[in-house]
């Protein structure tokens, strides 16, 4: 029963800006049952200071290269007894704004600097130097914020295995070369096998290339990054890494996002009661401030406002959507060109488009409960998990065949529908005109009720909680513990 340490740079509800919070919450929780002992580490932004509680300082670290001492503080990740560690180095993470960038969306220009500390912080605690008398034999890492540890523990004599998750490949953390002089990092990984990627820094580059094991958040996903289209450049990297590379489709948390259960919303039901959906939805409705009418279908949206959604495709067909008895609730920020372009319709249609530009939990659910479909048409989509919520709330998902929305919603052809396969709707051309064609399926089946109401159902039982995608990671931490070799903890 290997001992884990789960370094990830978000976690709901301390601090999120995307399903990688989602995650570092749930699968932690659904791993704890096979692992007994396992921690999180997590950068202590001020505001997951703020929100976590019960902080104690436990240990103090001095690394090299950083004047002012690091501490680290202890908590429970909230509604579990899991202990949380939280870098401390206030003049990196205690500011307002948020964990990659200020209130203006603009990245911290020290960013490389931030999460070289936490990496080096998270180094220390795998090694058993951080003062806190406890050592993992696995560091599972996530995404490019923590791709540096598995290329720093790989020079460390006595160091765990090391497993990295990609959550996302679009983001990796790319610096100037110049950036590498300035982090003390060690010298020798500055070649085209360790950190440099074209010329330049990528912390993803340092986790794909040292960790043991690599997992992405789908199957099908982690077909696809071993292409040109998806992979960033890292395609023949992660080709040559594939033995090592398991894809993993994500759980949804089914205590935070279950229909019957939800606090969030006006009015709990479940796919025997699907009925009482229509209540949520005159409720969204009613504060969205978009007409009480019935026999309209609600199409929902929720999401960051960027190219790899799709919101341009949604934006290039909306008015000829428009011209049909539809309705249309957004929640979401981004790029300012796509905020501004909704604010517009919003203004301009007020009747039949309701737009919220910021980050809103709660209507989050809202919309989850009282849409009738829920849009998702990503040029690419590592996992999503917007649509594992939407079936399990009965709001047939609309989504293009990519990554983990293809893994997860059964697109309703005739023979779909009628052998009762058939969970959603899904195109495959990233093209206003491919994504048009299937609203206007959807909308088809809408009008007849009782075929909208079965596949809606259909839906409602799938099961998407981490389940057996628990086994898939124990299965990975042990093939990482077998390339290591003996864990730490048995020397
Ligand atoms: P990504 O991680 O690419 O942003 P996912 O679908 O994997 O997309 O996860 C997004 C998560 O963030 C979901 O839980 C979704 O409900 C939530 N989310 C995204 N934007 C907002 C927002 N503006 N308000 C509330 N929740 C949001």
């Amino acid at each position: 029963m290997p001992k884990l340490l789960f370094a990830v740079s978000e976690v709901h509800p301390l601090i999120k800006t995307g399903g990688l919070a989602d995650v570092a919450y749930s699968l932690p929780r659904a791993l704890q049952p096979h692992l007994h002992d396992l921690r999180l580490v997590l950068p202590a932004y001020r505001q997951a200071v703020q929100r976590a509680r019960r902080l104690q300082p436990v240990a103090t670290l001095q690394l090299t290269g950083f004047e002012q001492p690091i501490r680290i503080l202890e908590g429970l990740l909230p509604d579990s007894d899991i202990p949380l560690w939280l870098v401390d180095a206030p003049e990196f993470f205690d500011r307002e704004g948020g964990p990659y960038g200020d209130v203006d969306g603009l990245d911290w220009p020290d960013n490389a600097a931030r999460y070289t500390l936490f990496a080096r912080a998270i180094v220390e605690i795998a090694c058993n130097r951080a003062g806190l008398d406890w050592q993992p034999d696995v560091v599972h890492c996530n995404d490019w914020q923590t791709g540096l540890v598995p290329a720093l523990l790989h020079h460390e004599p006595a160091r765990p295995a090391t497993v990295f998750t990609l959550h996302n490949l679009a983001y990796q953390g790319l610096f100037d070369a110049a950036v590498f002089n300035t982090l003390a990092l060690p010298k020798f990984l500055w070649t085209a096998e360790g950190l440099e990627f074209y010329g330049r820094l990528s912390f993803l580059k340092g986790g794909i290339t040292f960790a043991d094991r690599l997992t992405t958040v789908s199957p099908t996903y982690a077909r696809e990054i071993q292409t040109a289209d998806f992979g960033y450049g890292l395609e023949g990297l992660l080709d040559f890494r594939s033995a090592h590379l398991t894809g993993i489709l994500n759980g949804a948390d089914y205590t935070l996002w279950e229909p019957a259960l939800d606090t969030l919303i006006e009015q709990p039901y479940d796919a025997n009661s699907l009925e009482l959906k229509a209540i949520n939805k005159h409720t969204l409705q009613r504060s969205l401030g978009l007409p009480q009418t019935t026999g309209v279908a609600l199409i929902g949206m929720i999401g960051r406002l960027v190219e790899q959604k799709g919101i341009d495709l949604l934006l290039e067909i909306l008015p000829t959507l428009l011209g049909q008895p539809i309705q249309l609730a957004v929640l979401g920020s981004g790029e300012k060109k796509f905020e501004q372009a909704l604010r517009g319709i919003a203004r301009r249609q007020p009747q039949q488009v309701a737009v919220y530009i910021g980050y809103h939990e709660e209507l989050a659910h809202r919309i989850e409960a009282g849409a009738d479909m829920f849009l998702m048409p990503s040029r690419f989509e590592p996992c999503g998990l917007n649509q594992l919520y939407s079936l399990r709330y009965g709001t047939v998902p609309i989504v293009r065949r990519t990554g983990g929305l293809a893994d997860s919603v059964v697109d309703a052809t005739p023979s779909r529908l009628q052998d009762g396969s058939a969970t959603g709707f899904v195109f495959d051309a990233a093209t206003p005109a491919a994504l048009l064609h299937t609203l206007q399926r959807a909308l088809a089946l809408y009008h007849q009720p009782e075929q909208w109401r079965k596949l809606a159902v259909r839906g409602m039982q799938q099961d998407f909680s981490w389940g057996s995608n628990v086994d898939a990671y124990l299965a990975v931490y042990q093939q990482a513990l077998a390339d290591r070799g003996t864990p730490p903890s048995a020397q």
